[in-house]
């Protein structure tokens, strides 16, 4: 199905690797033009070469820099003609005891999880609605509808997130405008950032490091009824199908991506 997006503009955050990335070439591969961003400048130019290879007639520009500081968020907003597809996304706060966090340690997963969507949000939606189109995907996390004890900043700081999206998308001003805003909810996903949390799990084992690293991920993916993780891949096309032209009456919503591993009927 042609989804309606050749010649659009998207403004994908935190996009050099993982979800982001599997966004990001989605998007490509239905014609929109890109604002790439992340910290680390090497591996967002070689993201960026490989779409721009992969894609020779887009538009593919890259913003480097901490996406949650105001002046990235102004220079990435800058970057494009006009903003047509917001691709919200960051890194996510670390593990931890609540017991253990301070004031900063809650201001930065708020800044990073929950300000930074909302300011980037606030610079782009008058604008497409003034266009009649717009879509806005913020990647989330499972754990905002099955919290995970250990990532307690993640489960406050994206739940803050969901319940203020949950109250902008349904204005009429912009879901009557064409403007859908949307959280993609992943659960376990093949990326670095997983690969670093197992790696993790599999140290405190006290066995053979790869040894170890190997039983982790066996016993996490059967835990999920899927029996595997998921793809960047697999996430960047259901991104996709949220930023459709087709989809302008699916806004307000929370989409869980997790292979079944959330066990409710709704
Ligand atoms: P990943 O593989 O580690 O990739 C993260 C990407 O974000 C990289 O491109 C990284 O590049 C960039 N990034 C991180 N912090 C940034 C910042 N402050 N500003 C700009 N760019 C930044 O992670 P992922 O698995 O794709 O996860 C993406 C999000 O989904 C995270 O918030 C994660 O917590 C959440 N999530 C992931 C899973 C999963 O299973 N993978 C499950 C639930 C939730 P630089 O480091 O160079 O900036």
């Amino acid at each position: 199905m042609d989804l309606g997006l050749t010649g659009r503009w998207a403004l994908v955050c935190a996009s050099s690797k993982g979800l982001g990335r599997g966004c990001a070439e989605a998007l490509a591969a239905e014609g929109v033009n890109l604002v790439l961003n992340a910290r680390g400048a090497e591996a967002l130019e070689a993201t960026a070469a490989a779409l721009r290879q992969a894609h020779p007639g887009l538009e593919v520009r890259c913003v480097a820099g901490d996406i949650s500081q105001p002046g990235v968020q102004a220079a990435a907003l800058a970057a494009a003609p006009q903003i047509d597809i917001l691709v919200n996304n960051a890194g996510g706060p670390p593990p931890g005891d609540f017991r253990d966090w301070e004031r900063e340690h809650w201001l930065a997963a708020l800044e990073a999880n929950m300000l930074t969507p909302i300011a980037l949000i606030k610079a782009v939606v008058d604008g497409m609605a003034a266009r009649g189109f717009g879509r806005v995907v913020n990647i989330t996390s499972g754990a905002v509808k099955a919290p995970i004890d250990v990532l307690g900043l993640s489960n406050g700081a994206r739940s803050g997130l969901t319940g203020f999206v949950a109250g902008l998308a349904r204005q009429p001003r912009l879901a009557g405008a064409n403007v859908t805003i949307n959280n993609l909810l992943p659960g376990a996903f093949d990326t670095e950032r997983l690969g670093k949390t197992m790696a993790a799990s599999a140290e405190r084992s006290g066995q053979a490091l790869e040894q170890a690293l190997e039983q982790v991920r066996q016993q996490r993916a059967q835990g999920i009824p899927a029996r595997r993780f998921g793809t960047a891949a697999e996430f960047g096309a259901v991104c996709a199908m949220l930023c459709s032209a087709q989809a302008g009456y699916l806004t307000g919503q929370n989409i869980l991506l997790d292979g079944g591993a959330y066990p409710g009927t709704f």
